[in-house]
């Protein structure tokens, strides 16, 4: 049974990956493709979330009262935002191998784990992934959302488009700056190419304080897109702005 699993995983991850049929984060033997069953579960946590920041809130409010108070105050520019979790264990163990120790194996298993959580009633023409200024993305060697996006896209049959939206000027991190700096600080960061698309999902790894999404979705939104929902892995639990 696992060694039917380990083949299959191998099959679709490539030879090159040496998978031994155990679980990424906990090491037990998995049944699930590098994650086990309660691993994932650990990722999935809460389903029923705020539709304009992806707070968890109680599954019994009806479809119509699916914002938050916060977002029903001050509505967020995009649709909705769906994200798999919150990035509290064991995401923050995930992300960074993804992100920063180059283990890119890992983009189809979370992308794996974004499909099956993704509502997809209404779909995207296209997902758009964040994209990284060019010099970061030459020290990285990838951009994660780039990866992720095509992955997500051989699951969905959602093309991509990796042009659509172009980093020109590099920024300082966001996470020191306040919420009025961090907006200044991305201004004139991006462009949009000429398109004619009029639903876009833009697709990050990790949502943090919703300012860069905020500005690629008015952005997109100037450009004559009608609708952008956004896609991330997870959240932090800190407020969007
Ligand atoms: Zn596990
Ligand atoms: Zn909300």
């Amino acid at each position: 049974m696992v060694k039917g699993w380990i083949d299959k995983a191998k099959g679709w991850l490539g030879s090159s990956v040496d998978w031994t049929g155990h679980c990424l984060l906990c090491n037990l033997p998995s049944h699930w493709p590098l994650l086990c069953d309660d691993c994932r579960l650990a990722l999935q946590q809460s389903q029923s979330r705020c539709q304009g920041c992806a707070a968890p809130l109680p599954p019994w409010l009806p479809d119509e009262q699916r914002l938050c108070g916060r977002c029903q105050r001050r509505p967020p520019p995009w649709q909705r935002l769906q994200v798999v979790g919150d990035y509290q264990a064991p995401w923050p163990v995930l992300v960074p191998r993804f992100k920063y120790a180059r283990q890119t194996m890992l983009a189809p298993v979370l992308a794996r784990l974004l499909a099956d959580h993704l509502d997809l009633a209404a779909p995207p023409e296209v997902i758009v992934p964040v994209p990284l200024h060019w010099w970061r993305r030459l020290r990285r060697g990838f951009n994660q959302s780039q990866l992720l996006a095509v992955e997500l896209s051989a699951l969905t049959g959602i093309p991509v488009d990796g042009r659509l939206l172009r980093r020109i000027r590099h920024t300082p991190q966001q996470a020191s700056l306040t919420a009025g700096a961090r907006r200044r600080n991305l201004k004139g960061a991006f462009e949009v190419a000429a398109h004619r698309y009029r639903h876009v999902a833009l697709l990050d790894d990790v949502v943090t304080t919703g300012a860069t999404a905020g500005q690629l979705t008015r952005l997109l939104l100037k450009s004559g897109v009608e609708r952008v929902d956004v896609w991330a892995l997870c959240r932090t639990q800190r407020h969007l702005s």
